[in-house]
């Protein structure tokens, strides 16, 4: 099923079955319950490691990172609401989003007023259940479906967390897939959230298996995946990593990889990285495609573009965080992933590695006048050659941009062609002694 293309052009592997084995990925991960440390952390980075040959790091609590001290290791059992004729009204067990993600233990009978203030719901989405974290600020609670709480009319409940929190470890993993030169490209995703399947079982499982396809191929730059939890793990990552955070050449910033949206790519701090370039060149022809100027709010970019960094870093994913009614609920479950969109994702990564790996600065070596195309058996090509995606247009731009001034990249950008096609052109080109050979 991989494949290995030298030439590199169209070396993206476009098997059907990669999304849906990224969805069943996605699927073996939504379960466990995550924060940003913890087993949950260690058991899913377990399981990518049935795909890849994970190294996994255990930072202590208390590390100090940059601003910030690593935390204390959460780990939880259960927690439940119990009415008083012992019925349970909530239970953990059912969802891990029933419980503030990083609450104290606690266990005791409430009167539902005192309780009530711990208790977080979505009153316009009355079934879901919302997501709610307190890393930073010592406090318990559980979250449910407004119309559930509704229901809650005894007096007192009995309430348990049999949740811990104790001096431990933050736990990430990371994946090197070495290339000729030392030069990174970074591809990160965060592994804090519980069952929650965009955000971003989908970005884990997606990363995962291009990790493992790309084993075999032959790559310019070394790819660095890293699977940590948000904002703390990326600081932790940077901050052990500072002299090799500057071989970062690229970098994406993974996360809601698989609804049914249409693509997304947030630039880099920079705005004009080769990755914001690539991206942009390889969404130009994806229908609906969004681009983003830089913020500094979302996921790990934020980090990996802060000012002391700068990081070329964007961020890649498919309907914007905080923008669908599904974000940080319940309803962010299996059944809103899909396995086209997950493919599509994938697809869209391999060809924007593609543009990275493949990219280069032709000189055409008959630069007076055209070259006379029809001696050297490329009329045919001006014709035809469609199954090889090469057009009449693409064999002229490139001739034509090949003054040693424009890369392939470049000349996608000027003549709107794209990558793939330009780079087909200039491999049959150079093929018969019109241009010079790539290094
Ligand atoms: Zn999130």
């Amino acid at each position: 099923m991989e494949h290995v293309d030298p030439a590199g052009v169209g070396s993206s592997p476009t098997a059907v079955g990669f999304g849906q084995e990224i969805y069943d990925l996605a699927g073996r991960l939504f379960p466990i319950c995550r924060s940003i440390t913890g087993d949950g952390v260690r058991e899913t980075l377990d399981v990518l490691s049935g795909h890849i040959d994970l190294q996994q790091h255990e930072v202590p609590t208390g590390t100090q990172v940059f601003d910030w001290t690593v935390p204390k290791e959460w780990n939880i059992r259960s927690a439940r609401i119990t009415a008083p004729d012992g019925r349970t009204v909530v239970d953990f067990a059912d969802s891990n989003l029933h419980v503030v993600n990083y609450s104290l233990p606690f266990k005791g009978i409430l009167p539902l007023n005192e309780l009530r203030p711990h208790i977080y719901t979505l009153p316009e989405q009355p079934e879901a259940i919302p997501y709610r974290t307190s890393y930073y600020s010592p406090t318990w609670g559980f979250c449910m479906a407004h119309n559930h709480l509704m229901e809650m009319s005894d007096e007192f409940y009995q309430v348990e967390i049999d949740a811990e929190l104790k001096e431990g470890s933050l736990t990430y993993g990371e994946y090197l897939h070495r290339g000729q030169t030392e030069r990174e490209f970074l591809l990160s995703a965060h592994i804090c959230h519980p069952s929650l399947a965009n955000d971003n079982c989908s970005g884990l499982a997606l990363l995962a298996i291009l990790a493992r396809t790309l084993r075999t191929r032959r790559t310019k730059y070394s790819y660095r995946f890293l699977f940590a939890p948000g904002t703390i793990g990326a600081l932790t990552w940077l901050s052990r990593n500072e002299t090799r955070a500057q071989l970062i050449d690229h970098g994406l910033v993974l996360s809601c990889v698989g609804d049914a949206g249409c693509v997304t790519y947030k630039r880099s701090r920079r705005g004009d990285a080769f990755i914001d370039r690539a991206m942009a060149n390889v969404l130009r022809h994806e229908p609906g495609a969004k681009l983003m100027d830089f913020s500094p709010y979302g996921y790990d970019e934020r980090q990996y573009c802060s000012p002391g960094f700068n990081l070329p870093v964007g961020m890649f994913q498919r309907s914007v965080h905080g923008t669908f009614p599904e974000y940080h609920t319940s309803a962010d479950n299996l059944d809103f992933l899909r396995p086209d969109c997950l493919q599509n994702s994938f697809r869209i990564l391999n060809d924007v590695i593609d543009v990275v790996e493949e990219d280069w600065t032709p000189l055409n070596l008959f630069p007076k006048g055209e070259p006379q195309l029809g001696r050297r058996g490329l009329y045919a090509a001006l014709g035809g050659h469609k199954s090889s995606g090469i057009t009449s247009m693409s064999l002229l731009w490139v001739l034509n941009l090949a003054d040693g001034q424009h890369s392939l990249l470049a000349m996608a950008e000027r003549s709107g062609l794209s990558f793939k096609e330009l780079a087909a052109a200039a491999t049959l080109l150079s093929e018969h002694g019109l241009l010079d050979a790539p290094l």
